[in-house]
């Protein structure tokens, strides 16, 4: 089938989608309307949006579409934790996770870009390299698919991908995640995760509002080069520096993730310069050991070396809370599920996983 060239209306906000149709002499209100179908009621067909006149739904569908992703497989944990697998139009792939919460509510973590361009040594995505990056609606459409398989409740932009480096495209997906005729989420609601490109990082605070978490993972600019190569472009002097002036709601405060790597980030050191680097700053430590698995050279911290950290920083006042990383027994940290998929696909590389090749190349 040849590829469908007419516009995405999944790709515009409600001013572009306004300005579209003014384009085409339909009235302004327009817009809203149909936002409402695709986003209010999920519908990505012309024919069922009633308040429409025939005309108008008729040259809808000769100049545009509405994309949609469907799961080309889901894996579901004993936790509850649910991995879909999406196929793109051009046969990339990409996942988001929908974790469980109390009740019957949900978070789902979505992913920004094909692969990642980041290249942490710890995270099997970042041994993919860039493909590309989303389209908002493809961002967009990881909600929509997993709204229809039961409620989100919370959104995360922590999959694949390095969600600063498809700035433009992320920022519209927000505005669509945030407006009463898209899927009207609250700000509060929305966290996006960076490994930390500093100008970025300040370009987001001053375009929209969204809850930011940094993945830091080190406490020294030598441990935190070699785990984040991003961190020699932007040293923890100048991350801190960018936390400080990133605007804050009343009682928001910055996420900090920290993996526990043993024997590479876990000591009792660690945990005291990471209280005095995050002094003065309205933070929230997220502590995760880390979840060993063959493509890895590292190993996961033992149980105590976790209290004792966790311990140091609650005793200088900080907040400091546990995660375990859910749905271990599906693929647990982001980019596992492709990468499981990839080496079906390139078994020619032996199995050899990617990751453990470069990092021995890197310390040699
Ligand atoms: Fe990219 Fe995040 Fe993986 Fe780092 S941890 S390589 S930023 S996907």
């Amino acid at each position: 089938m040849d590829h469908d060239t007419r516009i995405d209306l999944k790709n515009f906000n409600l001013e572009e989608l306004t300005e579209f149709l003014a384009g085409m002499g339909k009235e302004r209100f327009r817009a809203g309307q149909v936002m409402r179908w695709m986003y209010g009621r999920l519908v990505d067909d012309f024919d069922a949006m009633s308040d429409l006149s025939k005309v108008l739904r008729a040259e809808l569908q000769q100049r545009t579409r509405i994309s949609r992703l469907v799961p080309e497989t889901t894996e579901e944990s004993r936790d509850g934790t649910r991995k879909y697998l999406f196929r793109l139009e051009d046969k990339e792939t990409i996942e988001s996770v929908r974790i469980p919460m109390e009740g019957d509510r949900a978070t789902l973590c979505i992913s920004t870009q094909v692969g990642c361009a980041m290249g942490c040594v710890f995270c099997h995505t970042g041994s993919f390299g860039l493909v590309r990056n989303l389209t908002p609606g493809e961002i967009v459409n990881q909600v929509c698919a997993a709204m229809q398989d039961g409620p989100v409740n919370n959104i995360v932009l922590m999959g694949m991908g390095e969600p600063l480096h498809n700035l433009d495209n992320v920022i519209k997906a927000l505005q669509i995640f945030y407006m009463p005729e898209g899927l009207d989420f609250g700000p509060r609601k929305v966290t996006l995760s960076t490994a930390g490109l500093v100008p970025e990082m300040l370009e987001l605070g001053r375009r929209i509002r969204v809850n930011l978490a940094v993945s830091l993972n080190a406490t020294t600019d030598e441990v935190r080069s070699r785990l984040m190569p991003v961190n020699r472009r932007y040293p923890l002097k100048q991350l801190m520096q960018a936390c400080r002036e990133f605007p804050l709601q009343p009682r928001q405060r910055i996420t900090f993730e920290y993996i526990l790597i043993r024997d590479v980030n876990d000591s009792d050191q660690d945990a005291r310069r990471l209280v005095r680097l995050l002094h003065g700053i309205k933070a929230k430590v997220n502590l995760i050991p880390f979840n060993e698995h063959a493509a890895s050279p590292f190993g996961a911290p033992s149980e105590e070396r976790v209290s004792r950290f966790q311990g140091i920083l609650l005793d200088r006042g900080m907040v400091a809370i546990r995660r375990a990383s859910k749905g271990q027994d599906i693929s647990a940290a982001c980019g596992q599920l492709k990468g499981k998929l990839s080496d079906l696909q390139h078994a020619d590389t032996g199995g050899v996983p990617k990751l453990l090749s470069q990092e021995k190349g890197r310390r040699t």
